[in-house]
Parts: structure tokens; C-alpha cells; sequence
């Protein structure tokens, strides 16, 4: 009995790996496979089949032949099902819907209070819900929810600590999953938005990449060697908590002159509001002025590029990273931002970390941590064995 359970559990494996070659190599052919795979063509024609009967694979016309029958080509059915990811910011709430290959069917960003974690979980379940509704017929229907959140999470679904939305312990995960009956991934922000940037984005060719996430704090995930890197009890990337002035403003985190206190978005407004005196004052207005030529916000940006510049010099000092993604809303401030950056990167850094290093900012617009937040979702459903046997 033992034996059949081992022999199963190699054929499924070899499943998995099949068809993480048809994702990610397709259009393919059998052949293709079983060479990249070490596994004999007969093998591979059998789990494609197998593949073929579960509506993940499709086969399209011939393929080049080096001589012979043209071969089959195998394609990765995308629209076998859906995926929805969720970026909860700490006013804002933006779902996307997706299929298996991460292209973007629906998308609706919506604006919460934050009145209490009830209004918000409320508010989350009825964004899903629209988003559930969009998706077109499919295989296996809606596959997962992710969601990246602005703390850190247990990885069994419950918020540990999200200090800027003000939650403590609260069972997330538990709450979404029991209301959609789906599987359901909770991970920070900026996880979610490294492993965005690395599937879909600017980082697709980096082995090892910094994804900074600035808004009312900052934020970093680190993926080392293609892989999400969460410390030792998945509370790395709080670079944000660095102290970058020794006798600075103190920080709710217990240390001073924090980072996040100089660098975050929330650190801009604050100090553009006291210098233009106007309380109500957003970043998209302030664009809006640098645009005009308007001179103090000008340098309040360019003052700003100067601070993230000093954090982004820990980092690459710390990590070495081959890239470093700015994402969010910043890439629209880029034009002011970008030169003081890299001037402040190019005289504190040591030239040896420096080398090589790409700094971007992202091409996915705001959207980074919620196709993170898909993929996720995606991962654990092709993890699944199960799904693979039925
Ligand atoms: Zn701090």
C-alpha cells in the first residue's frame, strides 16, 4: 500500500513539474518537455493528457520541426481560473481579478474610513464579492484571495500587528475564507509587492531584488534568489526602522529618527503642509504644482529624493541587490525625485555594491502588491496536489 501511495505521490510531483514548464515555457512541445524535465517522452504524453483532461493545458497547432512530423504545442490554459488579489491600504482598499496567468480582468479601487476592523472586513467582503462576480465561466472558478496588508500576519491568515490601520490580532484570513470558501493568503504590502514586481513587473530577470513600498511608512520585501526572503520569523524588511538621524524625531517603533520618518509619503505631506500652509494638501496636488514650476514644491520632492536615497544606500549596502524597485504612487514624482535620489546614492554608497545595481521605478503603477497578492493565491492553487488528481 505504502508503495502505491510513494509512486503516486511521484507522479503527481511530475505533474507539477510539467506543467510549471507549460506556464512558464509555453508554447511548447512534448518532446521540449521531456528533455528539459529528464523524464521519457511517454511519461511526459501521459501527464499531458492527464493535464490535457483537467483543462489546464490546451494544444494548439504545429510547432518547428527539425526534421520529421511536426510536433503538437502545448499551451497553458490561463482562463481555467480566476484569482483575486487585494492591496488593504490604510484608506483604501484596491481588488483586482484575475486569471491563472495574472492579466487583469476586473479592477475598482475603493476608499474606506477605517472606522472600525468590522466596517473594514465588511468592506473587503463586499469589494470581493464585486470582483467574484466578474469573473467569466470557468474550470475551476475562482481559484484563491490574496491579500497584502500594511503589517504582519501569522501565516496561518491572522493580522499580528498593523499599526498604521490600528489592528491587533485579528483573524482576517479566518473571516474572508469562511465568507467565500476559498483559500485565502494574508502577507505584507510590500511581500506581496516584490513577489508582483518578480512575476509580472520590472523585476522578472533579477534573482535578487528590494521592493520599496512608500506610503504613510515604508515598507521593503527582499526576494533572494527568486524566493520571498521573511527572516526567521517573517519580520524582515522593516528597513523602514533604520535610524538615519541619530538625535531625530522619536518613532513609534521605539527607536529615533527613523527612516519612514523622513522618507514616507507621510513624512512629504507633513512637511508640505506646514510649508504651504494648506492642512488639506494631497501628493497628487503637490504634482500638480511642481508641474506649474512652483518652486517650493519643487524642492520639497527633491528634498524628499534626497532622503530615500540615504535609506536606499543601507540597503544596497546590506543586501547587495542586483535591482531595487521604487513602487507606488512616486513614479508620477519621478522627474523631481530621481536626480537628488541618485545623487545622494552616488556619493554615500561604496562603489562596489553600487555596480551593476538597477534602480527602478515600477512600471506597475500602484499595482504591484495586489498582483503580488494574486500570485500568491495562484501558487498555493498549483501547490495543491489535489487539485492536479481530480
Ligand atoms: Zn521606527
Amino acid at each position: 500500500m505504502r508503495k502505491t501511495g510513494d509512486l503516486n505521490l511521484v507522479k503527481e510531483i511530475n505533474k507539477s513539474i510539467v506543467l510549471d514548464y507549460i506556464r512558464h515555457q509555453s508554447p511548447i512541445s512534448r518532446a521540449r518537455i521531456a528533455e528539459l524535465a529528464g523524464l521519457t517522452k511517454a511519461t511526459v504524453s501521459s501527464l499531458v493528457n492527464e493535464l490535457i483532461g483537467s483543462r489546464l493545458v490546451q494544444e494548439i497547432g504545429a510547432g518547428a520541426s527539425s526534421g520529421g512530423r511536426k510536433p503538437m504545442m502545448l499551451l497553458f490554459n490561463g482562463t481555467a481560473g480566476y484569482s483575486i488579489g487585494v492591496d488593504l491600504g490604510v484608506d483604501y482598499i484596491l481588488v483586482v481579478l484575475t486569471d491563472l496567468s495574472g492579466r487583469i480582468v476586473f479592477e475598482r479601487r475603493h476608499a474606506h474610513a477605517n472606522t472600525s476592523v468590522e466596517r473594514v472586513i465588511d468592506a473587503l467582503k463586499a469589494a470581493i464579492r464585486e470582483a467574484a462576480d466578474q469573473a467569466p465561466a470557468s474550470a475551476y472558478g475562482i481559484i484563491g484571495i490574496g491579500i497584502g496588508i500594511p503589517g504582519i500576519s501569522d501565516g496561518q491568515g491572522r493580522v499580528l500587528f498593523a499599526p498604521n490601520l490600528g489592528w491587533e490580532n485579528v483573524p482576517l484570513g479566518p473571516a474572508i475564507e469562511e465568507a467565500f470558501g476559498v483559500p485565502v493568503v494574508i502577507d505584507n504590502e510590500a511581500n506581496a509587492g516584490a513577489v508582483g514586481e518578480l512575476q509580472f513587473g520590472t523585476g522578472q530577470a533579477a534573482d535578487n531584488l528590494v521592493y520599496l513600498s512608500i506610503g504613510s511608512g515604508i515598507g521593503t520585501g527582499i526576494v533572494l534568489n527568486k524566493e520571498l526572503y521573511r527572516g526567521s520569523s517573517g519580520f524582515s524588511g522593516e528597513f523602514g526602522h533604520t535610524s538615519i538621524e541619530l538625535e531625530g524625531k522619536p518613532c513609534r517603533c521605539g527607536n529615533r529618527g527613523c527612516w519612514e520618518l523622513y522618507a514616507s509619503e507621510s513624512a512629504l505631506l507633513e512637511e508640505a503642509r506646514k510649508q504651504l500652509e494648506d492642512r488639506g494638501l494631497d501628493v497628487g496636488r503637490l504634482i500638480r504644482l511642481a508641474e506649474q514650476g512652483d518652486e517650493a514644491a519643487i524642492r520639497l520632492f527633491e528634498r524628499w529624493g534626497f532622503y530615500l536615497g540615504i535609506g536606499i544606500v543601507n540597503i544596497m549596502n546590506g543586501i547587495n541587490p542586483g535591482l531595487i524597485v521604487i513602487g507606488g504612487k512616486l513614479a508620477e514624482a519621478e522627474q523631481w525625485l530621481k536626480a537628488p535620489l541618485l545623487a545622494a546614492v552616488e556619493r554615500r554608497s561604496m562603489p562596489y555594491p553600487r555596480a551593476g545595481m538597477g534602480l527602478k521605478f515600477s512600471g506597475l503603477g500602484a499595482r504591484s502588491t495586489v498582483l503580488g497578492a494574486c500570485s500568491f493565491a495562484i501558487s498555493k492553487f498549483f501547490a495543491s496536489t489535489k487539485v492536479l488528481v481530480n
